[in-house]
């Protein structure tokens, strides 16, 4: 049996990432180490808590004694690792705690899989999950591809574009099988509701102000998270050695045509007026920093390794708003206590 380690599995992408694994191979052993941070919840992947081939460990991959300990107990066969801090916003907060789990927690995963693996790396694999912000800012024109030079602009992407490189140099410098991929803005059900479609959700369910960024042109590409777990799957399994790829949905929006459509769709489901949603929406000071627009250029895994979006954004966002109106006490659970805190600081 093989014994595979999820990082990150308690939050969003990760959750999927785990109950796709646990119920597609009955013959792995799944670890899940989450530290279960505000973004982590166990409730996200309940379902699968009780299957005997999955184990959650709770941990913090920045204590490296502890990940040491974690490896020498358990021969790992491959690493996906997608803990991290990861909302921009916070990491203009607070950067060094980005730092800390996205850089020296990568790094210590890293080490440990370096060690273990000694210099027999025959059937093992440390993927990198990553995203598009390490490309920086595009104008109108043009999408991110592999090759496109680093230029990230927040303490988030800042960080996530170091540990992207001690990947790759831990490749070319000692060898360790690596895959690594940069993705678009997911979307779907789990997702912590700081990030803009579960917090405009969540704000029309409760009539609350939705708030727009600047003059809210700016402009992200999205791909529904179900989406991406499957290419991910496909990539820890049929992706090459020492390459990159870059998975998007083909699906860029402006943020406040997001927002209108969004507002449009609840309007229906909530049984209002139509217009009743659009009244809430408010336009704030920008994010420093704030990138104009990310996109995608998927062409490489999808002749590669055959992937592209199974979803389209008309279907994954009626998936997502259902359920976000069918778990209202996830919501109510996730946007209690600290969440609220944070958020009163963030747009008061
Ligand atoms: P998330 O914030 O929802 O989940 C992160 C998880 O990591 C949480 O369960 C948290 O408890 C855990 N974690 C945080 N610090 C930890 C630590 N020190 N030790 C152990 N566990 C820790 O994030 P997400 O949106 O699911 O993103 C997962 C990965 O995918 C991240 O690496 C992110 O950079 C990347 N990514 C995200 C998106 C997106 O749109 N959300 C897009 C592309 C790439």
């Amino acid at each position: 049996m093989k014994k595979i380690l999820i990082t990150g599995g308690a939050g969003f992408i990760g959750s999927h990432v785990v109950r796709r694994f646990v119920n597609k191979y009955p013959n792995y052993q799944i670890f899940n180490l989450d530290v279960l941070t505000y973004a982590g919840n166990l409730e996200n992947i309940k379902d699968i808590e009780n299957k005997s081939n999955y184990t959650f460990v709770k941990g913090d991959i920045v204590d490296e004694r502890f990940i040491n300990d974690l490896f020498s107990k358990h021969n790992f066969d491959g690493v996906l690792h997608l803990a991290a801090e990861s909302h921009v916003d916070r990491s203009i907060e607070d950067p060094l705690a980005f730092v800390k789990t996205n850089v020296i927690g990568t790094m210590n995963l890293l080490n440990a899989a370096k060690k273990q693996w000694k210099n027999n790396f025959d059937g093992k694999r440390f993927y990198h999950i990553s995203t598009d912000e390490v490309f920086g800012s595009l104008g109108a024109e043009g999408f991110f591809t592999e090759t496109t030079a680093y230029d990230p602009n927040s303490p988030y992407s800042a960080s996530k574009a170091s540990s992207d490189h001690f990947v790759r140099a831990y490749g070319e410098t000692y060898g360790l099988p690596y895959v690594l991929t940069n993705c678009s803005n997911n979307y779907g059900s789990y997702h912590f509701p700081e990030k803009l479609i579960p917090l405009f959700i969540n704000n029309i369910i409760n009539n609350k102000p939705l708030p727009v960024y600047g003059d809210g042109n700016y402009t992200r590409d999205w791909l529904f998270v179900e989406d991406h777990a499957i290419a991910i799957d496909l990539v820890f399994h049929n992706g090459k050695n020492h390459e990159t790829y870059n998975i998007g949905g083909f699906n860029e929006w402006k943020n406040i045509d997001l927002v209108r459509l969004l507002c449009q769709i609840m309007d229906k489901k909530l049984e209002r007026i139509e217009g009743t949603s659009q009244k809430l929406i408010t336009y704030v000071k920008d994010r420093p920093g704030h990138d104009l627009r990310y996109a995608i250029d998927a062409t490489k895994i999808n002749k590669e390794l055959g992937w592209k979006p199974t979803v389209t954004f008309e279907e994954g966002l009626e998936r997502t708003i259902n359920w976000y109106l069918n778990n209202e006490k996830w919501l109510e659970s996730v946007t209690s206590g600290a969440y609220k805190d944070y958020y009163k600081k963030q747009y008061s």
